[in-house]
This record gives C-alpha cells, sequence and structure tokens, in this order.
C-alpha cells in the first residue's frame, strides 16, 4: 500500500440493509454505487480488499422460520439474497473500473467462482476486490462470522464493519445524546455487554485468532479511507 496505509490487506463487512438506501427492502443503485465509490477510494490506496455483503435486505433466515418455514431452507434463501447483493456490487466496482471477483461458499458456476482459497488470494495479491458471497455456505451461520472466517483465511489485517454510526456506543448514539462512543472494547467486553458489534460467534472467532475488528460509519463519505490513511472516529474491538 501506499506510505503511511496501517493494512495491506482487509476485509469490509456491511449489512445487506446498507445497499438498500431509504427503500424498505432491496438493492437501491445509487446507494450501492455509493458504496462501491468508498471501496474504490481504498483500492486505488493499494489495499487489498476483501468483501463480505449481508442478504438482510433481501432475506433472512430467521425471519422465515419465524412465518414457518423450515429453517435452514430458510438460511440458503438467505445465502442465496447474498449472492444477488455480491452481483449488484461487482457490477457497480467494476463500471468505476475496479476488477472483482465474486466468489461463492456454494458453487454456482455460471453465476461465478466457487470458493478456492488460493484462487483467492492470487486475486488479491493482482488487487482484484473479492467479494466473497454465500455465506460461510452453511445454515446457522451468518454473513457476520463469514467474514471473520474469510478474513482469517485470506489473511487479512482487520475486519471493518461499515454500520450507520462511527463506531460502537454504550447505548443507541440516534436515540439518546449522552451515548458513549467506545475508543476501544474488548472482544470479551463486546461479547459480555452485547455491544452489537458482530453476534458471538463472529466475534469469538475474531478473537480466537487475534484479528481486530473496525467499527465505523459508511455513512460519512471518505471514511473507510480516512481510516486507512489514520484519520476519523471509529471504535477498534480487539
Ligand atoms: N446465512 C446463512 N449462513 C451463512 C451466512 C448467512 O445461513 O453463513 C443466511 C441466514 O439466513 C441470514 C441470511 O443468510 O439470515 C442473510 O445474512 P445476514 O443475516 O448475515 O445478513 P445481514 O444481516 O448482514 O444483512
Amino acid at each position: 500500500p501506499e506510505p503511511g496505509v496501517k493494512y495491506a490487506r482487509v476485509m469490509l463487512k456491511i449489512s445487506g440493509e446498507a445497499l438498500m438506501g431509504d427503500q424498505g427492502y432491496g438493492l437501491n443503485p445509487r446507494t450501492v454505487a455509493r458504496i462501491a465509490e468508498e471501496v474504490k477510494a481504498v483500492h486505488d490506496l493499494g489495499v487489498e480488499i476483501c468483501m463480505v455483503i449481508g442478504g438482510g435486505n433481501i432475506f433472512r433466515g430467521l425471519a422465515g422460520s419465524a412465518q414457518g418455514m423450515e429453517r435452514t431452507t430458510a438460511d440458503y434463501m438467505g445465502m442465496l439474497a447474498t449472492v444477488m447483493n455480491a452481483l449488484a456490487m461487482q457490477s457497480a466496482l467494476e463500471s468505476l473500473g475496479v476488477f472483482t471477483r465474486v466468489i461463492s461458499a456454494i458453487p454456482m458456476d455460471q453465476v461465478c467462482e466457487p470458493y478456492i482459497r488460493r484462487r483467492a488470494v492470487r486475486h488479491l495479491e493482482k488487487k482484484r476486490v473479492c467479494i466473497f458471497a454465500a455465506g460461510t455456505g452453511n445454515p446457522y451461520f451468518t454473513t457476520d462470522t463469514a467474514a471473520t472466517l474469510r478474513a482469517n483465511e485470506m489473511g487479512c489485517q482487520a475486519v471493518f464493519k461499515g454500520t450507520k454510526v462511527d463506531g460502537v456506543y454504550d447505548k443507541d448514539p440516534k436515540k439518546h445524546s449522552d451515548a458513549k462512543r467506545y475508543e476501544k472494547v474488548s472482544y470479551d467486553e463486546a461479547l459480555e455487554k452485547h455491544l452489537g458489534v458482530m453476534d458471538a460467534t463472529a466475534i469469538a472467532l475474531a478473537r480466537d485468532n487475534d484479528l481486530p475488528i473496525i467499527v465505523f460509519s459508511l455513512d460519512e463519505p471518505g471514511g473507510f479511507r480516512g481510516i486507512l490513511a489514520g484519520e476519523g472516529t471509529y471504535t477498534t474491538v480487539n
């Protein structure tokens, strides 16, 4: 990467809902394009980028099972939703001239690549953004866990969790004006206090492999790049 950039290879995790903009469902092309710009700005710093995008803007397994659907089937539907989001992000990034690969945990060769670890590493070395789709490929997991898993497998130095606020707070800062942002939180504290960083499986996997989680705001234009260049506010979970 460029001089002064702290990380050479990172994972960016965003929820599916981050792509829906002010709609209540699905994909907002302008929002997808805006996030692609944020990713490109970091790519331009020479940072190797992995991405995992959730599927909650389209379908969540738990919601399906609450309506009587068999849980594992509902989870597969959720995983398929993440593939759609990954393809939308691929398209947006490539229209900005950033080469990408969508790599699915569930093989669907006509649509994207299957996950082969060594091949994915090679793509990163060639500065292609790797968008990991279909979660871990297993029901009962989440895309937070997929992000942490792939980050470990790819040798990422940190997981960046893009949210609507610039870090982890002791209470919801959108509801409480006296909410305090943590500069740093330990994995155990995040787990114990249910700080909503990521789900427990994902946090434990990060903890057991000393992988820092950086919670930051994706709504702040240039914020992602800023943090990589050593600026801005965020919370480090480590
Ligand atoms: N999912 C799954 N296994 C995985 C990742 C995801 O079964 O490894 C399913 C699960 O049903 C989940 C849905 O895919 O509800 C969408 O992912 P997630 O809820 O993590 O998306 P986000 O909340 O980040 O948008």
